[in-house]
């Protein structure tokens, strides 16, 4: 798909922006496949077993690059069960660790198809694919401390369920997020002063209305804040993008908001859209 990649960020951001940045490619490669756009492409390799007839719908929409995507990975709700399901494998400890072996980095080596798209908070302890028991190929995953959304998360978002067929956005925050923390601190007036200088001031900044949308005499101010930031991202997602509010609309596409729990591994659905 290297040319399809091309041809969407030529279309996207501009030819100027591209003439500029020319090695940029979301998904897959790099400059090979700048080097790679410029030559007759080579035939696809035989596969090593033959598919089913039945099957390979998304795979060959895959290699025959088209300018536009194909049909969507699979129905929202099976999405969102597979997540789920994976998320109680790993809840009980009875994870399958599934697509992580060699013949699947091979599969997906020539194309990608991510059922979900998971945008989540940086922190170490929220790795999509392990609470989730995915693997390769299966999450699109874009994490930023607050899992905030600005222009470049956006994007990637869009990108995702557009071009790749992603079929559930879901926006997913933490316990005790340290970003949400720290925004709540910043605001009370207990910044730390460590801060200055930085650039934390603008991440805090799009954190900051689920933080003064807390109701007063909340009981647990933080979590409270933790989930209503999960929820402002999955609204902003939505009221932000035209192309996946009509997938929306019309049941091509579910957008969530969730809250992971650093104790018991549960994500826990808080808002769909
Ligand atoms: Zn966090």
């Amino acid at each position: 798909m290297p040319q399809f990649h091309r041809r969407r960020l030529l279309a996207v951001f501009g030819a100027g922006l591209a003439a500029a940045v020319p090695a940029i490619a979301f998904a897959e490669g790099g400059a090979e496949e700048e080097a790679q756009a410029a030559k007759p492409r080579p035939k696809p390799k035989a596969k090593p077993a033959p598919k089913p007839a039945a099957a390979p719908a998304a795979e060959a929409h895959a290699e025959a690059a088209p300018a536009h995507a194909g049909p969507p990975s699979v129905a929202p709700e099976e999405a969102m069960s597979r997540l789920m399901s994976g998320n109680a494998r790993y809840v009980e400890g009875y994870s399958a660790h599934p697509h992580g072996d060699a013949p699947r980095r091979v599969e997906v080596a020539s194309g990608q198809r991510p059922f979900a798209t998971i945008l989540t908070c940086a922190d170490s302890r929220v790795p999509p694919e392990l609470i989730f028991d995915q693997g390769l190929g299966d999450l699109f995953v874009i994490r930023v401390a607050g899992n905030v959304v600005d222009d470049a998360v956006l994007a990637s978002i869009e990108y995702s369920v557009i071009h790749l067929g992603s079929t559930l956005v879901m926006a997913l925050g933490h316990e005790r997020c340290g970003a949400v923390k720290a925004t709540a601190e910043a605001l009370a007036g207990k910044g730390s002063p460590e801060d200055a200088d930085t650039r934390i001031g603008a991440l805090a900044a799009l954190i900051t209305p689920a933080v003064r949308a807390v109701p007063t005499g909340s009981a647990d101010p933080l979590d409270a804040a933790v989930s209503l930031n999960a929820s402002h991202a999955a609204a902003e997602i939505f009221a932000g993008s035209r192309p996946l509010r009509t997938r929306v609309l019309s049941g091509q596409l579910k957008i969530v908001s969730a809250r992971y729990d650093l104790d018991d591994g549960r994500v826990t659905p808080t808002r769909q859209a």
